[in-house]
């Protein structure tokens, strides 16, 4: 359910249907915007059927929410949703481009890369500590001290990190170490997990689980806003289909389906969708055509030597050449990278 109120609503009535809402067991989300307040009301919305939500002053109407995702959902939010990392805005006109390797390596490879992305035009450094891997032969990434090394890389270019979290009893290290936390796709159903970073405010990029449905996929992220964290990302980085040729199929569809479903910034990861290095900078160029707010790009400087994703990274110079491409398309389309 969402609670329009009128514009002239005092402060006590919105406070008194408030009370009485949090009375009937019902917990609310407040989102004050610059001529209205709307309330969105958690719950089911049938126990509400008969309460005379309209009767209490300040209220204009009250509106069931039709989406089995509410916080996620349009109906709720109807400005795009602009997350603020560090300084740098996710969500806005200005398209965000997070680069750098597939796995976090040795410190000063670390550090290399992130100044490389940055000359590129990168406004985000990602690297990934912990590695979810399919064979428990493969590298498992760094650990802990991976972060350490992302965060030296943010001290010498300033980029903010974006990095994966695995275990929710690391919550803490990444609550101080990154500055968004990702959710990798093999994790997007571990509701456990989305509970954990759905208790803070720290910005969150969900990607979008690999035979994940767009429902399914926005109600993981609902998971994540129930709990009272705003600034989550959706990213799209392609899901299983019967083609085998490319690692997964990039599912471009998705990028103005969930901005239409939904108010939150959408991201694409053309690295993991595709798999192969050849086919990253078309499908980035792609991205930003059908309207992504952000992108999520493996570069390496020695791919053939990555301990992670090799074939699927760019080198640094290609990287540069891509942003200069996409951001000719970022032009045409009145936005800018
Ligand atoms: C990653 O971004 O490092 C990653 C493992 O991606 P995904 O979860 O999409 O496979
Ligand atoms: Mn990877």
């Amino acid at each position: 359910m969402i609670i329009v109120l009128k514009p002239d609503a005092t402060e006590a009535q919105t406070d008194h249907l408030l009370d009485r809402l949090r009375e009937l067991g019902f917990k609310t989300h407040v989102s004050k915007g610059e001529e209205r307040t709307i309330v969105g009301i958690i719950g089911d919305d049938r126990l509400l059927q008969n309460q005379p939500l309209t009767a209490f002053p300040g209220v204009e109407s009250a509106t069931p929410i039709l989406a089995p995702w509410k916080l996620v959902s349009r109906e709720f939010k109807k400005e795009d949703t602009v997350i603020d990392v560090s300084g740098v805005k996710i969500g806005g006109k200005k398209i965000t481009v997070m680069a750098g390797p597939c796995a976090v390596e040795k410190l000063e490879l670390t550090v290399g890369i992130a100044h490389e992305v940055k000359a590129g035009g990168a406004t985000v450094l990602r690297g990934g500590a912990y590695k979810p891997r399919t064979s428990p032969y493969s590298f498992q990434g760094v650990g802990r001290e991976g972060l350490d090394y992302l965060l030296e890389a943010k001290k010498q270019t300033g980029l903010p990190v974006v990095s994966e979290i695995l275990d929710p009893r690391d919550i803490e290290l990444f609550l101080a170490k990154a500055d968004i936390i990702q959710i990798g796709a093999r994790n997007m159903q571990n509701f456990e997990l989305l509970k954990e970073v759905g208790a803070y405010d720290k910005p969150v990029l969900l990607k979008r689980g690999l035979s994940a449905t767009i429902k399914e996929f926005l109600l993981s992220a609902e998971y994540i806003m129930s709990r009272g964290n705003r600034n989550v990302m959706l990213c799209e980085r392609g899901i299983r289909t019967f083609e085998t040729q490319y690692r997964h199929t990039l599912d471009l569809a998705a990028v103005p389906s969930l901005k239409e479903l939904s108010h939150l910034p959408v991201i694409v990861d053309p690295s993991h969708a595709t798999g192969k290095w050849q086919l990253v900078a078309p499908m980035a160029k792609a991205a930003v055509a059908a309207g992504a707010d952000g992108l999520l790009i493996e570069v390496h400087s020695h791919p053939e030597c990555a301990l992670c994703d090799g074939e699927e990274s760019i080198k640094p110079a290609k990287f540069k050449e891509l942003m200069h491409d996409m951001s000719k398309i970022a032009q045409a389309i009145g936005r800018e990278i």
